[in-house]
């Protein structure tokens, strides 16, 4: 094992993409794949909602990021690397990013679709890079075993590169970026220890509301909900924190606002998440809606959805009826009679 590969063990760093894969486990793996081509692939399609983290790392540290990139290349012995970014932040940094690559073996890939969550799903955003149709492909095989091209292929996001170049100068100290949005007035990125409580990071921000709220957690619209009196906990997947006001916010609309976003999302390979999340936006947009029906399908996605996406639909709204309307009497009787 080299010297980098172990310090990132010793460090037990993680995927800052969501995932939260140890980071020397894929890296281990692609250095030793006898495979004459290698990829090295940095995802900063940032396609979720209320992340903004990576952009924060594109705008102020881009020259870490790209030595991240290199020091990946190097260690998995791999030639060609490309940095697969969105088109807001193509347009935005583009040209100071082409300034640092400087040489022709990291290759700056425009997404050529304007937003979206699914084209940043690793298997879809190499598919995306191959000049295929932006679909997730079923796994395993693991991009780290059969990715570009067929070859071996490293896919990790912004935040985990650059944390792998702050450790490679004795920079790293267990910390995290965090996104705060929502209603809140210091919205922004701040950095914490990873395991910073939620609690401690609304109070340190000045963020910490004086009104009655609920928190989601996570990934932009895929996080789990939590009530104000579970914050005692750190925050998981892309480090994203979203507060919302109870007053502000009826319990319909955000529920509504969640499945528009999972509808608009699904990229139509498979019928339960395509069908599915169309079916409970219907259900929503009725004056009464069918619960029983709209619960029936939330349990089917996890079980028979494709990829990610589907499978992570009922993840935010479970969690809001049993961590934050069990206190309303109309939706926790709703979810009890219901709930399958
Ligand atoms: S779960 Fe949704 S996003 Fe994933 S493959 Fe199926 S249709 Fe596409």
């Amino acid at each position: 094992m080299t010297k980098l590969l172990d310090k990132i063990k010793k460090a037990e760093l993680r995927g800052k993409g969501g995932a939260s894969y140890p980071v020397y486990l894929k890296w281990e793996k692609v250095a030793k794949a006898r495979s004459r081509k290698k990829f090295v692939i940095c995802n900063a399609s940032e396609g979720e909602p209320d992340v903004m983290k990576d952009e924060y790392i594109i705008e102020h540290h881009p020259e870490k990021l790209i030595e991240g990139m290199k020091l990946c290349m190097k260690e998995v012995s791999s030639d060609k690397a490309f940095l697969f970014i969105n088109q807001d932040y193509y347009k935005k940094y583009s040209k100071r990013l082409k300034g640092l690559i400087r040489d022709d073996n990291i290759e700056l890939f425009k997404k050529p679709h304007p937003a979206g969550y699914i084209a940043g799903e690793e298997s879809s955003l190499i598919n995306t890079i191959a000049g295929e149709r932006a679909e997730p492909e079923l796994k395993p095989p693991f991009p780290s075993t059969k990715g570009l091209y067929g070859a071996p292929t490293i896919v990790n996001n912004v935040e985990t590169f650059y944390d792998v170049s702050l450790l490679n100068s004795n920079q790293f100290n267990n910390t995290r970026l965090y996104s705060i949005t929502g209603d809140c007035v210091w919205s922004g990125v701040y950095e914490f220890a990873d395991d910073e409580t939620i609690e401690d990071i609304l109070k340190n921000t000045n963020n910490y509301p004086s009104f009655e709220f609920f928190v989601q957690i996570g990934g932009g619209a895929c996080g789990e909900v939590l009530n104000s009196d579970q914050l005692n906990r750190p925050v998981t997947g892309s480090g994203s924190i979203t507060i919302y006001s109870k007053s502000k916010h009826k319990p319909v609309s955000v529920l509504k606002n969640w499945i528009d976003f999972f509808m608009n999302e699904s990229c139509g390979k498979c019928t339960p998440c395509r069908e599915g999340t169309y079916r409970l936006h219907e259900i929503l947009k009725d004056k009464q809606p069918d619960w029983y029906m709209f619960f029936a399908i939330l349990a089917d996605l996890p079980e028979t959805s494709f990829c990610a996406l589907g499978k992570s639909v009922s993840i935010p709204v479970i969690s809001y009826f049993q961590n934050v309307l069990k206190d309303d009497t109309k939706f926790s009787s709703i979810y009890n009679i219901n709930k399958q």
